[in-house]
Order: C-alpha cells, then sequence, then structure tokens
C-alpha cells in the first residue's frame, strides 16, 4: 500500500513571527515524506528550505505575464513546489472560480510538471450529492492529460471548519463512488482518493477506519502541533512504501 498522503493547507493563516515557530516545531518531529504543506504563498521560501514537501494553495493558469498578483504552475515549479490545491470550496465561493477555470489550472500545472489536489464536494449533504460530485469531477478533468498527476480531495463543504464529519459509512460511500467513476470513465484503478473536513487528533482513529481513504487535506488542526499528532498517528497505523507527493 502506497503511503496516506497528508495535506496541511494553512489557507490565509499564521503570520511571520507563528510561521517561525511553526518551522521550528516541523523541524522537532520526524520528516514524512508523505506530508504537502501548502503555506499561504508569501512564506514559501521558509517552507521550501524544509524537508517536507511544498504546494500552493492556487495557481493562475497562464505562465507568465500581466496578471498582477497572480502566481503561475510555472513560477511554483521553478522554486521546488511539488503540487497545488486546485477547486478549493473556498475558491469557488469566495472567488467564483468556474469548473472551466479549475480545468484551465489543472492543465496548467500538469504541463508544469505539478501534481494536483483537485476538491470537490457537496454542499449540502442530500441525494444529488453523488450527481453533483460527478459533474464537478468530469468538467474538471475535462482533457486532463496524465491523470496520475491528480489526487482527488473529497471534502463535503458543510464538514470544512464546522466540526461537523460525514458518517464514515458516508465517506466511504462516496469515496468508491469516485473510485468507481474513475475507473469507469477514465480506466483508472483505485484513483487515490482524500478526505477532507474538521479532520482531527479526536476523530482521526474513527475516521482511519473507513477503507479506501488514500488520506486527508486538513485545514484548521493543520496550524497547530496536532498536526503532527495526527501525521504520526496515521503513520504508526499503515504499513507503507513511499509514494511522489
Ligand atoms: C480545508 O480547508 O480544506 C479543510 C478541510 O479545513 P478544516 O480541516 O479546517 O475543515
Amino acid at each position: 500500500m502506497k503511503k496516506k498522503l497528508i495535506v496541511a493547507n494553512h489557507k490565509m493563516n499564521l503570520d511571520a513571527k507563528k510561521v517561525s515557530v511553526y518551522i521550528k516545531l516541523m523541524q522537532t518531529r520526524a520528516n514524512y515524506s508523505n506530508v504537502l504543506v501548502c503555506p499561504t504563498s508569501v512564506y514559501l521560501p521558509f517552507f521550501l528550505k524544509q524537508e517536507y514537501k511544498v504546494g500552493l494553495q492556487n495557481i493562475y493558469f497562464g505562465n507568465s505575464g500581466s496578471f498582477t498578483g497572480e502566481i503561475s504552475a510555472e513560477q511554483a515549479k521553478s522554486v521546488g513546489a511539488s503540487a497545488v490545491i486546485v477547486g478549493h470550496s473556498e475558491r469557488r465561493e469566495h472567488f467564483n472560480e468556474s469548473d472551466d477555470l479549475i480545468n484551465k489550472k489543472i492543465k496548467s500545472a500538469i504541463e508544469n510538471d505539478l501534481n494536483v489536489i483537485l476538491c470537490i464536494g457537496e454542499k449540502i449533504n442530500n441525494k444529488k450529492k453523488m450527481k453533483l460530485i460527478e459533474e464537478q469531477i468530469i468538467k474538471a478533468l475535462f482533457k486532463v492529460p496524465k491523470l496520475e498527476k491528480v489526487i482527488i480531495a473529497y471534502e463535503p463543504v458543510w464538514a470544512i471548519g464546522s466540526n461537523k464529519t460525514p458518517t464514515n459509512r458516508e465517506i466511504g460511500e462516496t469515496i468508491f463512488f469516485i473510485k468507481d467513476l474513475l475507473e469507469n470513465k477514465y480506466g483508472y484503478h483505485d484513483f487515490p482518493v482524500l478526505y477532507g473536513g474538521s479532520v482531527n487528533k479526536g476523530n482521526i482513529s474513527t475516521l482511519e477506519k473507513i477503507p479506501g481513504v488514500n488520506g486527508y487535506l486538513i485545514g484548521g488542526a493543520s496550524l497547530k502541533d496536532e498536526f503532527f499528532d495526527i501525521v504520526e498517528y496515521i503513520n504508526n497505523n499503515n504499513e507503507v512504501t513511499n509514494n511522489n507527493y
């Protein structure tokens, strides 16, 4: 079995002082090859000096040009980032990101040899959710080459930052729905799918009982030392080999 991927999404949190405390904390914990830290971009140079893998929380789809304030996949790759989060619900909601834009970003990331964490998930937990998830995935992956560079993060929007999680059964069913879709539509067996939404030290042992989960995307809890306890718990509970993230 591949190592579970654990993604820390810092969002727009931590000031420079807190980042330096966080990095010191990272250095005192074991170096895990299956952890991807996605800091606020302004702190990328500090994180890139560490042993952990580093990703961006967002990119623009062009490689360079007059796009004030944006960062391209080409630039991200050139500083040593290995991955980018695309399609996070906060970007879909606050910045009106469409499936078409998300698709362009994924293509640009892959052209520039970045791995992609594609976030998808329903706003409301109802019967329509599987159809919505299917649509999000199909539109995001339209004509995307090298699907092996993509990992899907299933994040029910209502579970993000809310301290609420779906039941293990609900998460498991959705994860297998996604894996079946990727197998039937694109021929990828056991496509990697992460779970995200209020993962913390208190619920990780419960979540770890769900079959088929290939890792986690963690927001709030990734800002604290609790994150490294979660990583240790996951790695101590899984037989692993290396992966490329
Ligand atoms: C997220 O930002 O994608 C996320 C899952 O956040 P949290 O862990 O805080 O719910």
